[in-house]
């Protein structure tokens, strides 16, 4: 029967010859057909799966040099794009609508073997945290399909909860990797902006987004990172350093993490999970680490910063949805230009969208842009400027990822602001541009999985990406 625990594992067994990549895509179709209802994917790849399957057995068995994903199963995000297949973020203005070129994440999977299985469910254009905001309705929690598998990235953090592909990309703009990866229990990581090119990535806060790896252990997302980091003409953000080596040896090292007083004490979090963050941190002295509580007076203003920032940004990100260049369109074309936007992008664009399009065009508006926009990016400056202070002192940053554990579908619908405040541990690291992962080391009482979040300082995925090897291996707790 087919098993799969990790890259090196899998790869071993292909090398040895006693599995296949065929067997391996099978498996991994088959599991995807017997958890439809998760409604996980909005695409499926069988066909071109199985024959790329096939092409990557007879390269390997031919002695050629194979790439260092090879056979590795990968689910895509509905925002990342992939040349002539089928892409719409979840959205009505983009559904039918294929991509003319691949995304430069998308060109070095394919270039190191990889086989993409096929699209994953999100919230519209990545705006949500339950993947309940996507045309194709919700995606559910494998664990209880009643609850929300977290959002956007909500269908490819299931892909990999629930065994649909080893592996998959996700987007995260404020969260929306690290809070799906606690909501379902795997590792969902971060890195820094700038260190994977955002060609090809439907963008929705250009200044925060950044592409985002799920997967069951720290080594394979290592070796995701690995290959889709690194510079790309196509994005100027990106850090023009060589792509990193991430591999992870034995980790004996001690560190010093820092510990956000005014987080943990926060009124909004479940004290079950600050529990858990505060026993990790005990444990991890115990060991000889250092662990230090310091000040983050600014908590309070990160959430209204972050929904300032990106709905401006998103606002002006979404203008090219017009119905003229692509996309869907109204096709009632006997009224006059502006009726026919209006008609094109009302009937195109969800609610959740509509709604952030009209509050980031009303903070960027004359008489308000600077109550608003350029308050929030005084808020940004200080928050950058403290970061750096902070990790000259400190290796890491330890916080709970989210307030609470996965909630029923629906619940948080009736309390939008809630929802958005629930996002208070996560657009930190977006709105600093450091890097961040959710390890799943904890189980509540209410059987739902919850994770710690570790960040480091910019452009510093190796210690974040040895520190967390060492936390799952040492600290999970079930
Ligand atoms: N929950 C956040 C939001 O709705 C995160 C989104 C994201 O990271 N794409 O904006």
């Amino acid at each position: 029967m087919f098993y799969y625990q990790n890259i090196s594992q899998y790869q071993k067994q292909l090398f040895e010859g006693s599995i296949s990549c065929l067997d391996a895509v099978e498996h991994y179709l088959s599991k995807i057909n017997e958890h439809r209802d998760l409604n996980a994917f909005v695409q499926i790849y069988d066909v071109e799966s199985r024959q790329r399957a096939i092409s990557l057995d007879e390269k390997r068995k031919k002695g050629k040099t194979c790439g260092k994903l090879h056979g590795i199963v990968i689910a895509l995000k509905d925002v990342i794009c992939y040349k002539d297949h089928n892409i719409s973020a979840s959205s009505a203005i983009l559904k039918n609508f294929n991509s003319i070129y691949s995304s430069t994440a998308v060109e070095k999977l394919l270039q190191e073997d990889a086989i993409i299985i096929g699209n994953c469910n999100c919230d519209e254009f990545a705006m949500g945290s339950t993947n309940e905001n996507s045309v194709y309705g919700r995606v559910k929690n494998a664990l209880d399909p009643a609850k929300v598998p977290g959002g956007s990235s909500g269908g490819s953090a299931v892909a990999v909860q629930a065994g649909l592909s080893m592996v998959s990309l996700g987007s995260d703009t404020g969260g929306s990797v690290r809070q799906p990866a606690d909501f379902c229990g795997i590792v969902g990581m971060k890195p820094s902006y700038g260190t994977i090119s955002r060609h090809g990535l439907i963008a929705y806060a250009s200044s925060f987004d950044q592409i985002g790896i799920f997967s069951k252990n720290v080594e394979d997302a290592a070796k995701v990172l690995e290959v889709i980091s690194g510079k790309d003409e196509y994005d100027s953000t990106v850090n023009q350093k060589k792509s990193e080596n991430f591999s992870l040896g034995s980790n004996s090292k001690k560190y010093k993490i820092a510990l956000f007083k005014n987080a943990m004490e926060h009124e909004s979090l479940d004290h079950e999970i600050k529990k858990g963050i505060y026993d990790l941190s005990k444990n991890l002295k115990d060991d000889g680490h250092i662990v230090e509580e310091i000040n983050f007076e600014l908590i309070d203003f990160i959430v209204p910063a972050y929904y300032v920032l990106t709905t401006a940004e998103a606002s002006a990100n979404l203008s090219r949805y017009d119905g003229v260049r692509y996309g869907y369109r109204d096709t009632n074309n006997d009224e006059d230009l502006t009726t026919f936007y209006k008609r094109t992008r009302g009937n195109g664009f969800g609610k959740e969208v509509k709604k952030r399009i009209m509050l980031g065009s009303f903070v960027l508006s004359e008489g308000y842009y600077d109550a608003y926009f350029t308050k929030a990016q005084q808020v940004r400056n200080i928050l950058v400027t403290q970061t750096k202070e902070i990790f000259k002192n400190f290796d890491a940053l330890l916080l709970p990822t989210v307030p609470q554990t996965a909630f029923e579908a629906g619940r948080m619908q009736k309390d939008p602001i809630a929802m958005y405040l629930a996002d208070i541990y996560t657009v930190y690291a977006n709105l600093t541009g450091i890097p961040g992962i959710s390890l799943p080391l904890f189980k509540h009482s209410n059987g739902m999985p919850f994770g710690a979040q570790v960040l480091t300082n910019k452009h510093n995925e190796l210690t974040l990406l040895e520190l967390s090897g060492l936390l799952l291996k040492d600290y999970k707790k079930y």
